[in-house]
């Protein structure tokens, strides 16, 4: 489908991990739809990077928040002070939503504590809504969100959004013990963390023998592996070894500025 039939727009502003990558910001998704601009999830470097991939990131309409790890949220307050002062001598009036899970004002209320009152009073309407696992809300415009928990920290949620011509998934991080293959289920676009080789598998992350077993699962138009490690990256093929685990279908390596349209 060619970008200018299509309904929407999926873009990696960032995949990496906590480890330092000149290549790669820290977590940082871009879903455009017909009716929103979402950011999913805001780490270290996201806003020098929203501008390197060439990002309206002045147009952002809504932020989604998959957990509280620095490598996920330590750019939210970089992001709202440009959206405070960037646009000089304009001013954003385009109002901005925060979604997250339980807890996430009082990130933004710490954040705001720490830094100045613009993060949670920047001039513009901004709006926090925590959601739950097992969410179910609409968004406006057709779209809908959904959650489940993941076991990664307490608060930790993958999402799910239908809609407005779109379907895709987030698994943020998440460990194995989670019917994730059944949540991503019939997307376009299933963006799946693969921290670690299976070696070295945790309870938090996954490896390409649990991402192959939720995507063979999901089934999804195309896979897309993000959050890998750069010690793992350089010593072996991820893609080989999910396909060697047991998915069969379409499957990119995440880097930064890779896009496909949706719809
Ligand atoms: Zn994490």
């Amino acid at each position: 489908m060619s970008r200018a039939s299509a309904r929407g727009q999926f873009t990696v502003a960032g995949c990496g991990t906590v480890v330092p990558e000149a290549d790669r910001s820290c977590s940082a998704y871009l879903l455009e739809t017909g009716n929103h601009r979402f950011l999913l999830d805001c780490g270290p470097g996201t806003v020098r990077s929203l501008a390197r991939i060439g990002a309206d990131w002045a147009g952002i309409t809504d932020i989604w928040i998959s957990h509280f790890h620095t490598d996920h949220v330590g750019d939210l307050p970089g992001l709202l002070f440009a959206l405070k002062w960037g646009l000089l001598p304009d001013r954003r009036t385009l109002p901005l939503t925060v979604w997250g899970p339980a807890g996430t004002r009082q990130v933004l209320e710490g954040f705001a504590a720490a830094t100045g009152n613009y993060v949670l009073d920047p001039g513009f309407e901004i709006d926090v809504r925590e959601v739950p696992p097992g969410a179910h809300q609409p968004l406006g415009g057709g779209l809908e969100l959904r959650t489940i928990a993941t076991p990664h920290t307490d608060e930790s949620l993958a999402v799910r959004f239908d809609g407005d011509g779109i379907a895709l998934a987030y698994s943020g991080d998440t460990g194995p013990a989670v019917a994730l293959g059944q949540f991503a289920a019939g997307t376009q676009l299933f963006v799946c963390e693969c921290s670690l080789p299976d070696e070295r598998s945790l309870d938090i992350h996954l490896s390409p023998r649990s991402a192959a077993r939720f995507a063979a699962a999901a089934s999804p138009d195309m896979l897309l592996l993000t959050h890998v490690y750069p010690q793992f990256r350089a010593a072996a093929d991820v893609l080989a070894l999910v396909r060697a685990a047991g998915y069969a279908g379409a499957a990119e390596l995440a880097t930064e500025g890779w896009t496909t349209p949706l719809g």
